[in-house]
C-alpha cells in the first residue's frame, strides 16, 4: 500500500488475519502502519521513483491516501501489475474539478459546479457579476479534511478566498450528510455497507460522530446505496469507495466526494458488521468474493480528536474510564506526537439504542483527554 497512516496500519491488521504478508510505503516507520506492515519501506508516494521501485516488489498495489504518484502506477500498470483503484479513476478522483465533471458525464447528480484558474479569477468574476454569492470554492487538489474549502457567503468572506485552482459550486442547503462505502472485485460483484450519518465538530470542521444506521427514510437510504453503486461502477473501481453524500432539506441527494479506499465513515465497521470495511477492501482488490455487510449491533463512532491547546509528545488521560463503559471499543492509531484536531484514534460504540450509544460517545469524547 502507497501510505503507512491510521488506514494503512487497519487494512494491514485485517490482511494479517489471513496470513497475508504486507507492505508500506512512507516517511518514516514511526507512522501507524509501521509498526504492524511486513516490511516498511521508507520513501515519498509522491516521487515517481519511489513509487515505481516499490511497485516493482509487490504483487498487487493499492493506496491509503489519493495524493500519491499516479504516473509511475499507469506504468506499472502497463507493465502488468495489478493495481487498485485504476490509476485513471484515481486521476479524476484526485482532481475535485475533473471529480464534478465525471458526475456529470455520468448523469450522477451533483451541485452545480464552474471550474475557476485561480482565487484572482474568481475575485474578478465576483466583480463582473459572473458569480454570485453565496458559494463553495474548493481547491481542485490536495484538499482533506475541510482543508482547501471555503463557503463565500458575502463580501465579508472574500478574504478567505484560496488562491490555487479551485471549482466553484452551490452552496446546498444540508439536512444531512450521509457516506456510503461500496466495494466491487475484478468479477464486478457489488456489495453496500449501510449509510451512515455524519455529524461534523464545526470548529474544525471535521467529523465527529457517524450514526449507523443513518435513521434515513427507507427509500432515502436505498436511493443513497444505489448512487453508491452507480458510481464504483461508473470509475470501474476494484476495492472500496467511500461515497460522501448531501441529502438537501428538499428531499434530493446529491454526490459531494468520493474516496477510493477505506474511509473514516467506515471504521465502525470493525466492530459493528459482519465484515469490516478493511478485509472487504482486501476482497476487492484480490478478486475475492465480497463480505456481507449486515450489521451485528447498531453503532456510533467517535474520532478522538487531538486536545486544542496542545501539541506534542501524546497522552491519554482517562483511557481506562472509556474501557470500562460497556460496548466501547477503543482503537488508538499510535501517533507519537498530538497536534490541535490531530486524528489520534476512534471509539466504536455498540448499542442497539441509538441515543444510548450517542449518550456513550459524547461520554467518550468528554472523557478521554488527548494532551501531551
Ligand atoms: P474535504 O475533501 O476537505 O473533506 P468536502 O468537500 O467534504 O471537503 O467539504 C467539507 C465540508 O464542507 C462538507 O462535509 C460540508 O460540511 C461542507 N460543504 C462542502 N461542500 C458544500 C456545499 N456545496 N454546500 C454546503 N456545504 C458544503
Amino acid at each position: 500500500m502507497l501510505g503507512g497512516g491510521q488506514l494503512g496500519k487497519m487494512m494491514a491488521l485485517a490482511a494479517h488475519n489471513w496470513d497475508l504478508a504486507t507492505w508500506a510505503l512512507d516517511t518514516s516507520k514511526t507512522f501507524p502502519a509501521g509498526s504492524v506492515v511486513s516490511h516498511f519501506v521508507a520513501g515519498n508516494f509522491k516521487n515517481f521513483d519511489d513509487v515505481y521501485n516499490f511497485g516493482k516488489q509487490v504483487d498487487v498495489l493499492t493506496i491509503e491516501i489519493e495524493h500519491v504518484n499516479t504516473e509511475a502506477l499507469i506504468k506499472l500498470e502497463a507493465e502488468g501489475l495489478k493495481v487498485h483503484p485504476s490509476p485513471s479513476a484515481l486521476n479524476i478522483i484526485k482532481d475535485k474539478g475533473l471529480q464534478k465533471e465525471f458526475y456529470q458525464k455520468n448523469n450522477l447528480p451533483t451541485s452545480s459546479f464552474t471550474l475557476w484558474e485561480n482565487g484572482e479569477a474568481i475575485k474578478q468574476a465576483i466583480k463582473d457579476g459572473q458569480l454570485k454569492y453565496p458559494f463553495v470554492q474548493k481547491s481542485r487538489e490536495a484538499g482533506y479534511d475541510g482543508k482547501g474549502v471555503a463557503v463565500i457567503r458575502a463580501e465579508a468572506d472574500l478574504g478567505s478566498i484560496l488562491s490555487p485552482a479551485s471549482m466553484v459550486e452551490d452552496l446546498v442547503d444540508i439536512d444531512t450528510e450521509i457516506a456510503v462505502v461500496v466495494a466491487r472485485n475484478e468479477k464486478g460483484e457489488v456489495k453496500t455497507f449501510p449509510p451512515v450519518a455524519m455529524e461534523f465538530n464545526p470548529v474544525a470542521n471535521l467529523v465527529e460522530f457517524l450514526v449507523c444506521p443513518a435513521g434515513l427514510d427507507e427509500k432515502i437510504a436505498k436511493h443513497a446505496e444505489e448512487l453508491a453503486i452507480a458510481a464504483i461502477n461508473a470509475y470501474g473501481i476494484c476495492g472500496l469507495l467511500a461515497v460522501e453524500l448531501f441529502l438537501t432539506k428538499n428531499g434530493e441527494l446529491l454526490i459531494n466526494e468520493v474516496a477510493p479506499r477505506p474511509h473514516n465513515s467506515g471504521h465502525h465497521t470493525i466492530d459493528s458488521c459482519y465484515t469490516s470495511q478493511y478485509q472487504q477492501h482486501l476482497r476487492g482488490i484480490l478478486n475475492l468474493p465480497l463480505g456481507s455487510t449486515k450489521m451485528k449491533a447498531a453503532s456510533v463512532m467517535v474520532n478522538l480528536l487531538g486536545h486544542p491547546d496542545y501539541s506534542g509528545p501524546v497522552n491519554y488521560d482517562g483511557l481506562e474510564e472509556c474501557m470500562a463503559m460497556e460496548g466501547v471499543k477503543m482503537h488508538l492509531y499510535g501517533k507519537a506526537i498530538t497536534k490541535p484536531y490531530r486524528k489520534m484514534g476512534h471509539a466504536t460504540v455498540l448499542d442497539n439504542d441509538l441515543n444510548k450509544a450517542m449518550a456513550k460517545a459524547i461520554k467518550v469524547k468528554d472523557t478521554l483527554k488527548i494532551i501531551s
